[in-house]
């Protein structure tokens, strides 16, 4: 049975990109080693890392005012770190609470320094980002959560700050062109639109480091891991490959450009379906809707459970909604072809007819 995956994450990748990390396992770029057994320290990984801080940087049109560093831990960690290295008691983190991720977010940095809640959208179950935002002159960044993987909002156009501004972009990094210059730190959790768990990446302006006051340990510290050219300790050699296989991808494909002109005419497609099926309805205010996560629910709940065995015989993985949002979640990161949308959106139809 052919399958269409539309997990939230671990995702869906370029079949090639799979074909390759499957050949570098057995023989990496004609070593006789497997990627899994090189040195980290080797010419052969430092090639791979360079290469991928260079399409990292194209793709975003980054200069050498930014590095950028592949980090374990996950989105999770950067929770923590980023304000460890940038808040401290003098300062204040204004944070967007629009969701799951972004309150965790609000959690961590309050360890570290003043945090204020400048937008929180549980008054309507986050179904819209609040974009009137009421950030002090004193504050020190700003952090958003530029799209809403569990709630299915994404932020269209990024709020202008004098504040440094942050951005958690795990679920839409590279999914389309932005202006990231507006942007003095970025990280990402690779699994979703860039590779494979186990890396984050972060993007950050050097001059705003090194302001706090507290010691930082080292493996915490973005300072120390720039000077060691992202090999402080021994990197996730494997999930870093699997990125840079990625990014390689977004390029040939025709980079952001091309990736935002797929992507908007799959979200186009399903939201639309959505939209004129009386069986299914979506809650997302329309001008804030994730082109990555799609989050809709059945208008007779009764229908759910039965909408969800028909996805699972018909091979429509992941779409059950995250267990505290409910309803339907369908993913539709950079890799997943407009060919599954389609049939996604054909059940719909049938089962809406049946119904
Ligand atoms: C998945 C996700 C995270 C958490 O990522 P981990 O790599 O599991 O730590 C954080 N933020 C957003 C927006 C996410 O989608």
């Amino acid at each position: 049975m052919q399958l269409y995956n539309f997990n939230s994450g671990p995702s869906i990748l370029p079949q090639e990109v799979l074909d390759q990390a499957a050949a570098a396992i057995h023989n990496f770029n004609d070593t006789g080693l497997s990627i899994l057994e090189i040195g980290h320290r080797t010419s052969h990984f430092v090639e791979v890392v360079t290469e991928a801080q260079q399409i990292i940087k194209r793709l975003m049109g980054l200069d050498d005012a930014y590095e950028v560093l592949f980090l374990q831990g996950g989105a999770t960690m950067q929770f923590m770190q980023v304000p460890m290295n940038l808040l401290d008691e003098n300062g204040l983190a204004a944070i967007c609470d629009n969701g799951v991720w972004g309150n965790k977010a609000v959690k961590e940095a309050s360890i570290f320094g003043p945090v204020k809640v400048v937008a929180d959208t549980a008054d309507k179950k986050h179904t819209y980002i609040n974009k009137q935002l009421d950030i002090p002159n004193n504050t020190t960044y700003l952090h958003i959560t530029t799209n809403n993987t569990v709630e299915g909002t994404q932020w269209h156009q990024y709020p202008q700050t004098n504040a440094l501004l942050i951005g958690d972009m795990s679920s839409d990094i590279f999914c389309r062109p932005t202006n990231f210059k507006q942007f003095d730190l970025i990280y990402a959790g690779a699994q979703k639109n860039m590779g494979a768990a186990g890396v984050t990446m972060v993007v950050v302006k050097k001059e705003i480091l090194g302001k706090v006051n507290r010691k930082i340990p080292a493996i915490l510290n973005y300072q120390k891991h720039i000077e060691a050219g992202s090999l402080l300790n021994t990197p996730p050699v494997f999930s870093i490959y699997v990125s840079l296989l990625t990014l390689r991808w977004i390029e040939a494909q025709g980079g952001l450009v091309e990736m935002g002109k797929r992507n908007q005419e799959k979200a186009n497609l399903l939201y639309h379906t959505i939209d004129s099926l009386p069986a299914f309805y979506c809650p997302i205010a329309k001008e804030d809707r994730s082109i990555m996560n799609a989050v809709f629910f059945l208008t007779n709940p009764a229908l759910e459970a039965p909408f969800l065995t028909l996805c699972k015989s018909e091979g429509m993985i992941g779409v059950k909604g995250y267990r505290t949002v409910g309803g339907i979640r369908v993913s539709m990161y950079n890799a997943l072809p407009l060919s599954s949308v389609q049939a996604f959106c054909d059940l719909m139809k049938s089962f809406a007819e049946k119904n």
